[in-house]
């Protein structure tokens, strides 16, 4: 976090440039190090880095660039969020589909069902039908055998 810069080239600016109050040497901060105590690299006393003229405490950690990257940050989980909700509507469409046919699958072998009942119903009345024919002609026959009565 707190680093000093000796190299002019590297300060940026952002940086707070202040002197050490104990040796003098001229140091340069990033800013979110404003109003923290550091070690001067120096001198190896404790010295708190200035606040700048006109910065709040609060801006410290709202500076242009950390600004901009939470904004960056923020658009890549929107674009991904937005990815996922067309994932999920396409998913959401392909299962309603598959619900649609389902139920018209459903209805068609409730149809069928209906129509194979009505079918074994007939199929049961022709053998008690059949039965009853059969029956009658083995009583019949029986008589045949018995020769004309009496
Ligand atoms: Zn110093």
């Amino acid at each position: 976090m707190a680093t000093t810069k000796n190299d002019p080239n590297e300060i940026r600016a952002s940086d707070i440039v202040f002197d050490c109050p104990f040796c003098q040497k001229n140091l340069a901060i990033d800013c979110r190090g404003a109003g923290l105590t550091i070690t001067c690299p120096d001198c190896d006393n404790r010295i708190q880095v200035p606040i700048p003229e006109g910065m709040e405490v609060g801006d410290i950690d709202r500076t242009d660039e950390d600004q901009e990257v939470r904004i960056i940050h923020m658009r890549e989980v929107l674009a991904t969020s937005q990815n996922r909700i067309v994932e999920l509507e396409t998913e959401l469409e392909d299962q309603e589909q598959r619900r649609d046919a389902l139920e018209k699958l459903r209805a068609e072998n409730a149809v069928r069902f209906d129509v194979i009942s009505r079918e074994v119903e007939v199929i049961q009345r022709a053998l008690v039908r059949i039965a009853e024919v059969l029956e009658s002609a083995a009583e019949s026959a029986r008589k045949s055998a018995a020769g004309p009565a009496a």
